[in-house]
């Protein structure tokens, strides 16, 4: 049996997507059912049955390896792993509280009844761990690889290769470009569904936080399995969000916070990590709305830190229409609530001209005749909050069009030139590349739909997280991207599947 992988884990911790993982490498085929420890005589059989099965479907199989998961293994990985020498296991964790909330929220009917229940559920995970213990314990054999969900889910090729190694499988980048394309689709296709709940849940990290009641969190807190399983395994019980993220950064020391003045002179502490937060407003037509961008300000006010608030023309169709004094109003609080903050222009001038009736962006937008139009209406937008005693120093681009199609408002070129004669930068074309270059790493952290996206990065924390600060390198650049006008500022976040 040398060229036996066995996966374990928790139920609802990854075992299936691993299986899927390992199982798209040519080298490696798996046995389709799961294959749970009982005694040691019933095991064996039971595996040698399916391989000769799948033997005889396989003409190939003497230099092929055989992936099979059964999460419930792991409770007597220190037995297996000391009766198959040979073979290779795969432990694959995950934070209790996701795997929780993943019993919880599944409506598979063998996770009804008690597997909603928070108490059975981390009980029943930690006697699977308690295998893991057993087996690091004895330390016979060192035929046994953790590895975490959440590092396959930020990092997955990196520590997809970590596997291949450990399981000695040749393999090449190609190959795990492959296995990433082949097996990261699932994810990509639930993001085209976004109105499919079950959809937006899948693989995400963070959701207990959304999904967890008072009481659930309340046990999470007590629960020493969970206290242990954070120190352990990097996990925290803090929730993702806006001010947890921003507290973790002040709190580590270790970050300087960038002003727009900084911005613009480059003005870099080289010894730190340099943060931006920027808030493009992209949605202002409720209270809501006012209270979330003005309550975001004041937060930033107590720590005494900057952030630039970038707005959409005074008439773009994602603002109320009959509000416009509302929001330069709201303009006038945000730099009076925190003097270290300030207002970008958010320039969008030309999706008004490049919308279908159904409003969809048109195919082929006939650029030469629209660019007198586009550049009229941008520099009008400049004018009508001049007129509100409103100037801009710098500006982002509001979306990049469909596949950065022309015109779009970061790279179609006159819109440059209009901000220029207006002096005002662009980020996006002329600061960001001058910050990058002056910096050794840099990063973005983004939220799109109540997601945070973190760029690429080996980080085992989240950024809510001092640790994850500490274990960045000085000079590194992090521009912190947020809309608090779409939804309220302190909301969780979800994490996402890396894709690339
Ligand atoms: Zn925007």
């Amino acid at each position: 049996m040398d060229h036996l992988i066995l996966i374990s884990g928790f139920p609802r911790g990854g075992t299936s997507f691993l299986r899927d993982c390992l199982a798209s490498h040519s080298k490696i085929t798996q046995i389709p059912v799961e294959i749970v420890y009982k005694d040691l005589d019933s095991f064996t059989i039971k595996l040698k049955e399916n391989i000769s099965i799948i033997s005889k479907e396989n003409k190939n199989l003497t230099d092929k390896f055989i992936v099979n998961k059964a999460p419930a293994n792991l409770r007597n990985l220190d037995i297996l792993s000391e009766n198959f020498k040979d073979a290779k296991f795969l432990v694959i964790l995950r934070d209790p509280k996701d795997v929780f909330t993943s019993h919880k929220e599944t409506i598979r009917p063998w996770l009804a009844g008690k597997n909603k229940d928070v108490k059975f559920v981390i009980n029943k995970l930690e006697k699977y761990y308690e295998g893991l213990l057993k087996y690091s314990q004895k330390e016979i054999n060192k035929n046994v690889y953790v590895l975490r969900y959440e590092d396959l889910h930020q990092n997955f090729s990196q520590t997809l290769k970590k596997i291949f190694e450990f399981c000695g499988i040749k393999t090449s980048d190609d190959e795990i470009q492959l296995i990433n394309k082949e097996n990261l689709m699932n994810f990509k296709l639930n993001e085209q569904y976004a109105t499919s709940e079950d959809g937006k849940r899948k693989g995400v990290i963070g959701e207990w936080a959304i999904k967890c009641n008072q009481d659930e969190k309340k046990y999470f807190e007590e629960n020493k399995f969970i206290k242990y399983f954070n120190n352990n395994y990097c996990y925290s019980n803090l929730e993702l969000n806006y001010p947890n993220i921003i507290e973790a950064m002040y709190n580590s020391n270790k970050v300087n916070f960038l002003s727009e003045n900084d911005l613009i002179n480059y003005n870099l502490d080289k010894k730190k990590i340099n943060v931006s937060l920027q808030h493009d407003i992209d949605f202002l037509n409720n209270d809501e709305c006012y209270k979330s961008v003005i309550g975001c300000s004041e937060f930033e006010n107590k720590y005494d830190i900057s952030a630039i608030y970038n707005f959409l023309p005074l008439d773009d169709r994602r603002y109320s229409p009959s509000s416009k004094k509302k929001i330069t109003d709201l303009i006038f609080q945000i730099k009076q609530s925190n003097k270290n903050s300030s207002v970008g222009l958010h320039m969008n001038c030309c999706e008004k001209f490049c919308l279908s009736e159904n409003g969809k962006l048109i195919d082929n937008p006939d650029i030469l005749n629209l660019e007198p139009k586009i550049l009229d209406y941008a520099q009008k937008i400049i004018d009508e909050y001049e007129g509100h005693k409103i100037n801009f120093l710098t500006s982002t681009a509001h979306g990049f069009g469909y596949k950065k199609k022309l015109p779009n408002n970061r790279d179609f070129k006159p819109i440059s030139k209009i901000l220029e004669k207006n002096k005002i930068i662009s980020f996006d074309n002329i600061l960001r590349p001058n910050l990058i270059k002056n910096s050794k790493i840099y990063f973005s952290l983004t939220d799109t739909g109540g997601f945070l996206k973190i760029g690429k990065l080996e980080n085992k924390f989240l950024p809510n997280d001092p640790r994850f600060y500490e274990c960045l390198k000085e000079n590194t650049l992090i521009r912190f991207l947020t809309h608090p006008g779409n939804y309220f500022y302190d909301k969780p976040y979800r994490v996402k599947m890396q894709i690339r």
